[in-house]
């Protein structure tokens, strides 16, 4: 069976090239039978009641969380549900960022999305820091040869993209390490456009934080997680107050509940938290090894057509190491938009614009790129559509 039939909004559209999965995944019938059993056999709020009901709830959500949890080679106590990214990003920098003050310092780099970017600078302001951007090279990689000059010994936190949301770069994140551990500082990692992309161990990679989204990851809309350390989490308070979260409440005084729970204060997703672990349990079962050598074998042979493309600018590393299929592109001065009205016309779901990181389409002189994301489902047939509609694109525009 091909990958993409067990994607029913794929497997009802033979014509559909969907090559935006960057911006939002497809979900297999898996993860929609795991939301839809919840929603019509177990469905009331978790934590809460003793009825069968909310016990059949709490347990399905707190097996997501374990779930997530053996997926990331992680602790359940480590996996806080947010509503995704950008929700991760925030709480990290209230409960994190409130305790720093003027003089400390926080980087991040000139190729962030706005969601690793807006809560940090609100962060400088509200308290005072300095915030310092690490550059970005002609080949559109984070520029880790500047690590020496930024970080010093009054650095924080390093807040940096495993891959870029526009270039596909991925970053070398033992080098980051080692200089944040020489500075004393925390790292957090941004990782939504990595994990779609198969299976990883985040404690081995030695970072304080990860956050990503599930609707990039075959799951829901609206739900995400922050994973931290453990050490890290129980150090911290609460970003949120309200139900659930805390241990005791008295008018005089409120003590808070562990780790997650601390960072979970109201009714959350719960569909969305069970659709999530129904999509880690779906990746589990997949020939990841196979799945990677694909979509690099697509993203090789769409880089070198677009190579071949009079008039286009790639924004990004043009070979395959230390990328993913992410790839950008500027066709002349034609409008990204326009561009991808006309491969919309040839049945391809292409995003263009800034792609929410308008320092780094500046610091490239454009307004912004088109984007294709080759996914697990990706065919050869979505690249010949992409280069067909780039076709008529180039004869209308260039
Ligand atoms: N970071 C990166 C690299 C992204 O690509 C995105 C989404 O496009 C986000 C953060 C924000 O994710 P969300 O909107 O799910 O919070």
């Amino acid at each position: 069976m091909r990958l993409r039939d067990r994607f029913p909004l794929l497997a009802a559209d033979p014509k559909l090239h969907y090559l935006d999965s960057g911006a939002s995944s497809q979900v297999p019938a898996d993860v929609l039978d795991a939301v839809t059993r919840f929603e019509t056999t177990q469905r009331a709020n978790v934590h809460r009641g003793v009825h069968r009901l909310a016990e059949a709830a709490t347990a399905a959500y707190e097996g997501a969380r374990d779930e997530i949890a053996r997926f990331f080679g992680a602790r359940r106590e480590e996996i806080v549900f947010t509503s995704g990214t950008t929700a991760a990003i925030n709480l990290v920098a209230h409960s994190f960022g409130d305790a720093l003050a003027a003089g400390d310092e926080v980087v991040i780099s000139e190729l962030e999305h706005h969601s690793n970017i807006v809560p940090w600078q609100m962060l400088r302001d509200r308290r005072g820091l300095k915030l310092k951007v690490l550059p970005v090279t002609e080949e559109g990689r984070i520029d880790l040869g500047a690590l020496d000059g930024v970080v010093t010994r009054k650095t924080r936190l390093i807040a940096l993209a495993h891959c870029s949301n526009v270039t596909g770069a991925v970053v070398d994140l033992a080098r980051v390490v080692a200089a944040a551990k020489s500075a004393g500082a925390a790292v957090l990692v941004d990782g939504a456009q990595r994990v779609p992309h198969g299976p990883l161990d985040i404690p081995e990679l030695g970072v304080d934080f990860y956050a990503f989204s599930g609707h990039k990851m075959y799951a829901p809309h609206g739900i995400g997680v922050l994973w931290g350390k453990r050490e890290r989490l129980e150090a911290l308070p609460p970003f949120m107050g309200g139900g659930d979260m805390i241990r005791s409440v008295t008018f005089e005084r409120t003590t808070y509940a562990p780790p997650p729970t601390r960072f979970e204060a109201g009714t959350p997703n719960i569909s969305g938290a069970i659709g999530l672990g129904a999509s880690c349990r779906w990746m589990s079962g997949l020939d990841w090894p196979g799945i990677v050598q694909e979509e690099m074998r697509l993203t090789g042979r769409l880089l070198g057509s677009l190579a071949k493309v009079p008039g286009l600018r790639v924004l990004g590393p043009l070979g395959l190491q230390q990328r993913l299929g992410v790839v950008s592109f500027a066709l002349g001065s034609a409008h990204p938009h326009d561009v991808a009205q006309i491969l919309d016309r040839h049945g391809v779901a292409c995003r263009g614009g800034h792609h929410c990181a308008e320092p780094l389409m500046e610091r490239f002189g454009l307004a912004g790129t088109t984007r294709a994301t080759i996914a697990p489902y990706s065919e050869d047939a979505d690249i010949d559509a992409l280069l067909n509609g780039l076709d008529e694109a180039r004869r209308l525009f260039a």
